[in-house]
C-alpha cells in the first residue's frame, strides 16, 4: 500500500517502520509536528529523524509548521487543564494535516509513530487516526506498536539518536520536570522510610564492627608484646652463652 506515516521524531519511527517494511508497505514520512517547542526542538528531531532516513534511503517530507495553529486547536483543553483532551486535539491536528497531504498526494493510507510509546494515550491516537484518515478518503493504519518500545530504545541507544525526555509541547516540557521532581523525591522519602525502619539494625551493625575492630587491635597489641619478650629471652640467651666462652 502507498503509505504516508506520520511520525513525531527518529527513534519513535525505527520500529514502526522496520514493521510496516516487512508488511511490503511503501512508505512515506510525513513530519508534521506543529505541537513542538520551541522551534530549535522542533529542527533537531526533524534533523535526527532525516539523518537516520537518509542512511535508510527513506523519503521524508516536512508538513507544516505552524505552533499558532497547534496553540489554537488545544487552547480550551489548555485552559480547562484536561489533559487528555489536550492530547486528543494535538493528535487530531496533526493527522487532519497529514491525511489532507495525504489525499492531495495519491497516498492510499495513513499511519502514525506515535503509538509506539506508552505516554502517549494509545485508543485516542487509534481513534483520532482512523477518524482523520476516512474523512479524507484514506485507509487507516493504525497498530499498538508498543510491544515494540523497548526494542525501539535499545537500537536508538545504540545508534546514538538524539532522544528527547518530554512529549513535545511547551506543557509537557513543563510536566515531565514536574514529574521527575515527584519521582526524585519519592525516592528520597523511601530511602529515609527504609533507613528510620531498619535504624536499629544498623546501629547494632555499626556496633558489631566496632567491637571487631576492638577486638583484633588487642590480638594484636597482644601479638608485639609476645613478640618483644620471645626477642629478650633470645637477646639473653645469646649474653648468657657468650659469657661461658
Ligand atoms: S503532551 Fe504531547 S500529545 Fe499531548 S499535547 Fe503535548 S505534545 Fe501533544
Amino acid at each position: 500500500m502507498k503509505l504516508l506515516l506520520h511520525a513525531c521524531c527518529g527513534p519513535c519511527s525505527l520500529e514502526p517502520v522496520r514493521k510496516l517494511q516487512e508488511a511490503g508497505h511503501d512508505i512515506t514520512i510525513y513530519y508534521a509536528n506543529s505541537n513542538i517547542a520551541p522551534a530549535d526542538e522542533y529542527r533537531r528531531r526533524y534533523d535526527t529523524l532525516m539523518s537516520w532516513a537518509n542512511e535508510g534511503h527513506l523519503a521524508v517530507i516536512e508538513g507544516i509548521y505552524r505552533p499558532d495553529d497547534w496553540e489554537a486547536a488545544v487552547h480550551d483543553a489548555v485552559c480547562a487543564h484536561n489533559r487528555e483532551d489536550r492530547c486528543r486535539a494535538c493528535y487530531r491536528l496533526r493527522f487532519e494535516q497529514s491525511a489532507a497531504f495525504g489525499a492531495e498526494n495519491g497516498f492510499e493510507a495513513l499511519g502514525t509513530t506515535l503509538s509506539v510509546s506508552p505516554y502517549q494515550y494509545t485508543d485516542i491516537i487509534g481513534e483520532e487516526l482512523t477518524r482523520a484518515a476516512q474523512a479524507a478518503g484514506l485507509t487507516p493504519l493504525f497498530e499498538d506498536y508498543r510491544p515494540f518500545y523497548d526494542e525501539a530504545t535499545r537500537r536508538s541507544r545504540e545508534m546514538g539518536m538524539y532522544r528527547q525526555n518530554w512529549c513535545g509541547c511547551r506543557i509537557s516540557a513543563a510536566e515531565a520536570a514536574a514529574e521527575r521532581e515527584e519521582r526524585k523525591a519519592a525516592r528520597a522519602q523511601a530511602k529515609a522510610a527504609w533507613a528510620a525502619e531498619h535504624a536499629a539494625e544498623i546501629e547494632a551493625a555499626k556496633q558489631a564492627k566496632q567491637a571487631r575492630k576492638a577486638e583484633r587491635a588487642a590480638y594484636d597489641k597482644k601479638q608485639q608484646r609476645k613478640k618483644a619478650v620471645l626477642k629478650q629471652m633470645r637477646e639473653a640467651a645469646k649474653t648468657h652463652q657468650s659469657d661461658q666462652a
